[in-house]
């Protein structure tokens, strides 16, 4: 099946994303990965501020009226070891951007520093930057927001081999929602035959297949156990890092994610990049999204999200047996 709906926004979601990922390849074949930590912590790549950057320049190419509000920005070049990542990050855009040089490479970066407003991009250039690191999923993830709603989700996951399943290879996988359209998934590689996302039709709570993060710092374990626990769902989640988890629920590969702050960080909050994406992609495709009390996930309070306790991801099927379980423990 060839893309059904060709609406512009989604068709440069798809160019740009493919060219992040083949310069996300480029860079791993030529200088590897290796990570610097940020003030909050976190650890960022070359491969990110490459990305944000090539993202960046297309979207200011092609709308050029759009606000940009993504993870990275170039503060950290003027530090000594940042300048020398500004220098690996620039050969690498060049090879995508002729025109790129040092000081423009940090400019388009801090082009995804600005305010959302009525109409707006979102974009994480590498979600899940740890499985990033260990050859394991994550994500290039984008998407634009129209009037405090989701309008077009993109996911690139060049690890996931395809969407139904955590497998690690092939040729990726790209998955792409339009609200009120539809989702769709193909080879990141070679995206031409698009194919239907839809959530699966499990209802029995006892038979759902949860995900989880990988790493043990970015979830409460222990909670989403009760939760497991309270529908007797003993089937082993599936871990899998980054927004992927979301593609891999809406096609059905797996039922519930619950995403809450782990118990040592309990004021960690998310970012509007780290779920819009991978929302519109689940929603598309018959799945259900809201915070812990069965609130819709608010997409209009700008970077950072206010949701009451965590939120909740499933097949539609199973939403209301999680939210009691989570009422109940
Ligand atoms: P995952 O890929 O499931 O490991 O999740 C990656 C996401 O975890 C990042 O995008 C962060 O938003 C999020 N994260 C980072 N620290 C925490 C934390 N302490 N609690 C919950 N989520 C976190
Ligand atoms: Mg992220």
């Amino acid at each position: 099946m060839s893309f059904p709906v060709l609406i512009p926004e989604a068709e440069f979601g798809i160019r740009s994303l493919c060219q992040a990922a083949r310069l996300i390849e480029q860079i791993r074949r030529e200088a590897g990965v290796s990570s610097l930590t940020k003030m909050d912590r976190s650890p960022v790549t070359v491969a990110d501020f490459a990305v944000q950057a090539l993202v960046a320049y297309h979207l200011a190419k092609e709308f050029s009226r759009d606000p940009l509000v993504a993870e990275e920005n170039s503060s950290i070049f003027k530090t000594s070891e940042g300048a020398k990542i500004l220098e690996t990050v620039t050969h690498f855009v060049k090879q995508f951007i002729p025109e790129a040089r040092a000081g423009s490479v940090a400019e388009w970066v801090d082009r995804g520093t600005a305010d959302p407003s009525d109409r707006f991009w979102v974009m994480d250039p590498i979600d899940g930057t740890k499985g990033f690191l260990r050859g394991e999923q994550y994500a290039i993830a984008l998407a634009l927001i129209e009037k405090g709603k989701v309008k077009v989700g993109l996911l690139a996951c060049p690890n996931l081999k395809d969407a139904r399943s955590p497998e690690i290879g092939g040729e990726g996988t790209l998955a792409v929602a339009v609200r009120g359209q539809g989702g769709w998934h193909t080879s990141l590689k070679q995206p031409k035959g698009f194919r239907p996302l839809r959530v699966s039709r499990r209802q029995k709570s006892s038979e759902a297949v949860f995900l989880s993060s990988v790493e043990s710092r970015h979830t409460d374990r222990d909670r989403v156990e009760r939760v497991m626990n309270k529908l007797e769902a003993h089937t082993q989640p599936i871990a899998m890092d980054s927004l992927a988890k979301y593609v891999l629920l809406a096609s059905g590969g797996a039922d519930i994610l619950l995403r809450l702050p782990s118990a040592p960080q309990p004021q960690h909050r998310e970012c509007i990049w780290d779920h819009a994406p991978g929302a519109i992609i689940v929603e598309e495709a018959g799945g259900k999204i809201s915070d812990f009390e069965g609130n819709a996930v608010d997409d209009s309070t700008g970077r950072i999200l206010t949701v009451s306790r965590g939120i909740l991801v499933t097949n539609a099927r199973l939403h209301a047996a999680a939210l009691e379980a989570l009422k109940e423990i």
